[in-house]
């Protein structure tokens, strides 16, 4: 059987990035959990998933699988041409410079994974804040087994393929010559333990899904795409390692008036063609009640005014953004027979040729450019 390409394993393209390679792990490894996904092969896909992660996110791994892709199937598992570790050591070390890799201890306490949650807030709820309950699916230790994954009883035995170690040495024929890799071994799945009567609560894997409900307090001025980090709510640590963190994204949905910059706010007002001309007082809603705002005679369409202060609370507390707002002169396009009758009489009274400065050297210029001076 051959193996199948690694981004293939994870739906991604050669040249993925590390995000993407991360994310499309999360969501695959969830999807194929062998204690949610009940189909035959999960197990196996989930194994092949982890494998195919294990291998892209590590640099070196990556790099290596990038040039020169699979091992030949025939030299690698289970295979007892090369014994045990240590004999490889040498050329392995030799090969990346020599001491500077790690060698992951399965029984060494790591950190749970984080989590993620998207949070979708409408717009006033991320420029005041709120505080909500969310539930989220979680691991935790399977109370049963304590986390073992083995029937109570019973203890999980070192793995005879890894020797506890997680991890198996692959033999390469590559154009640089013989090189060793390591895998996660596929019999643990790197947990260097094989159970052999499984915890009939988890199903071996000693943990168990548990919704759980967790307060949020979201704090003011949030914007779309922010992050919030609640510290020690992801998933549980794995042996005895401190939990993973929870982030909860916000998707902040638009407004119907209000578009947001950071913590500045913008709006479109319209002015009839008469409070343009002869000014007003209008109001004007904002995000903390309506205000009123002067507009000057003779506003143009297109002027901006600012209300100071009546934006979005910073959400690092310093100080309130904004309101611009931007005014557009509306023309009015139903006019009773009167009302035209009366702009005709405006028109022929100020017209072209009015005594208006501002008027003036707009339509000189204009009348400048048709002649071709
Ligand atoms: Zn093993
Ligand atoms: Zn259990």
């Amino acid at each position: 059987m051959s193996k199948r390409d690694y981004y293939e394993v994870l739906g991604l393209s050669k040249g993925a990035s590390k995000d993407e390679i991360k994310k499309a792990y999360r969501k695959l490894s969830k999807q194929y959990h062998p204690d949610i996904n009940k189909e035959p092969d999960a197990d196996a896909k989930f194994k092949e998933i982890a494998e195919a992660y294990e291998v892209l996110s590590d640099d070196q791994k990556k790099a290596q699988y990038d040039q020169f892709g699979h091992t030949d199937p025939n030299q690698g598992f289970g295979g007892g041409d090369f014994g045990g570790f240590g004999g490889f050591e040498d050329i392995f070390d030799t090969f990346f410079g020599g001491g500077g890799r790690r060698r992951r201890d399965p029984n060494a306490p790591r950190q749970g994974a984080d989590l993620q949650y998207t949070m979708s807030l409408a717009f006033e709820e991320a420029v005041f804040g709120k505080e909500t309950t969310i539930e989220i699916p979680r691991e935790e230790e399977c109370n049963t087994c304590d986390g073992s994954g083995a029937k109570p009883g019973t203890k999980p035995e070192t793995c005879s393929h890894c020797n506890g170690a997680g991890q198996l040495n692959v033999e390469q024929n590559t154009p640089f010559g013989r090189i060793v890799n390591r895998r996660v071994c596929h019999y643990c799945s790197g947990t260097g333990k094989q159970i052999k009567d499984k915890c009939s609560t988890c199903g071996g894997t000693g943990k168990v899904k548990k919704r759980k409900k967790i307060n949020v307090k979201i704090p003011a001025g949030v914007d779309d795409g922010q992050q919030l980090r609640v510290t020690g709510q992801g998933e549980p640590g794995i042996n005895g390692g401190p939990a993973g963190d929870l982030y909860v994204v916000f998707h902040v949905r638009p407004h119907e008036f209000f578009e947001r910059e950071d913590d500045d706010i913008y709006c479109e007002m319209p002015l009839t063609f008469a409070q343009a001309v002869l000014g007003d007082e209008i109001e004007v809603p904002t995000l903390h009640g309506k205000v009123k705002l002067k507009i000057p005679a003779g506003t143009q369409t297109g002027t901006k005014f600012r209300l100071r202060g009546k934006g979005v609370p910073n959400v690092r507390g310093y100080g309130q953004g904004d309101q611009h707002i931007q005014v557009r002169v509306i023309t009015p396009t139903k006019l009773s027979p009167k009302q035209k009758e009366l702009i005709r009489e405006f028109s022929s009274l100020s017209g072209v040729d009015a005594p208006d400065e501002q008027h003036d050297s707009f339509f000189a210029k204009v009348k400048r450019a048709i002649k071709g001076e």
